[in-house]
């Protein structure tokens, strides 16, 4: 293994266009490295700059990846792109919950290092978005048709993620497809109706897998839940929307 400095300067001077020979005295690379580097540029600045946790070994950060996760579960999609091999990856950020898409940008910018995020505004929301050949390695949910018409399972590493950083993936799955409003409801008071106002988290998805997903996630934290229809669930009761509140929040 070379230090990582002296691939960085490597890799730069061969964009540069020195020769190989002159990089090789000036880095003590050898020769023959550099110029399997110079044929694949992208894979050796790959290894000088890892940015995938399945292929280059890199430590993958639990706490954003468990909140992208529960975005792209709830609201993303990863879709190939017109270059081969390349896959772009977009959570649609709903206007409605301000601050949601810098989050966003900066979970992904920490979950993919070194690629730029791009935003795609649309109707009511914003595509937060980045391009990596390695999306489909951090997102085995990856694969054709919709979401709820398909099996969605974690895989272990990522269920020992969301294990540990549950708060995040809740706040993930909340912000992507959930809601945070005021919930109206009518009681008798001394022979009068009175109507009472409350915070209520609900959320829906159209995969059953997904809804286990979340409902597991709120079970590990003691928080409870009701199944309102087929698709969504909701979190009413007054300590159990406080302890969202803590980690999710209203709509900021
Ligand atoms: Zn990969």
């Amino acid at each position: 293994m070379h230090p990582p400095e002296a691939r960085k300067l490597a890799l730069r001077l061969l964009a540069s266009g020195l020769t190989v020979r002159e990089i090789h005295r000036q880095t003590g690379i050898p020769r023959q490295t550099l110029y399997y580097w110079k044929k694949d540029p992208e894979k050796a600045a790959a290894r000088v700059v890892p940015t995938c946790p399945h292929c280059h070994s890199r430590t993958l950060d639990g706490r954003p990846y468990s909140y992208v996760l529960g975005l792209y579960l709830g609201d993303g999609h990863i879709v190939r792109s017109r270059k081969p091999e390349v896959y772009r990856l977009e959570i649609t950020c709903a206007d409605s919950w301000p601050g949601l898409i810098e989050e966003a940008a900066r979970a992904l910018s920490e979950v993919m290092p070194g690629q730029a995020i791009g935003r795609r505004k649309s109707t009511g929301c914003t595509n937060v978005g980045a391009y990596s050949k390695h999306w489909p390695c951090l997102f085995p949910q990856h694969g054709p048709g919709l979401k709820h018409t398909r099996k969605i399972e974690l895989v272990p590493w990522q269920q020992e993620i969301t294990d540990e950083f549950t708060g995040d993936f809740l706040r993930g799955l909340i912000h992507s497809d959930g809601y945070r409003g005021m919930n109206r409801v009518k009681r008798p008071v001394n022979g009068e109706d009175r109507w009472y106002e409350y915070p209520r988290y609900s959320f829906s998805n159209r995969s059953m897998d997904i809804q286990r997903m979340f409902t597991d996630a709120l079970d590990r934290l003691g928080i409870a839940w009701r199944q309102m229809n087929r698709w969504n669930v909701s979190v009413a009761r007054r300590e159990a929307v406080a302890r969202l509140d803590e980690f999710v929040g209203p709509k900021y």
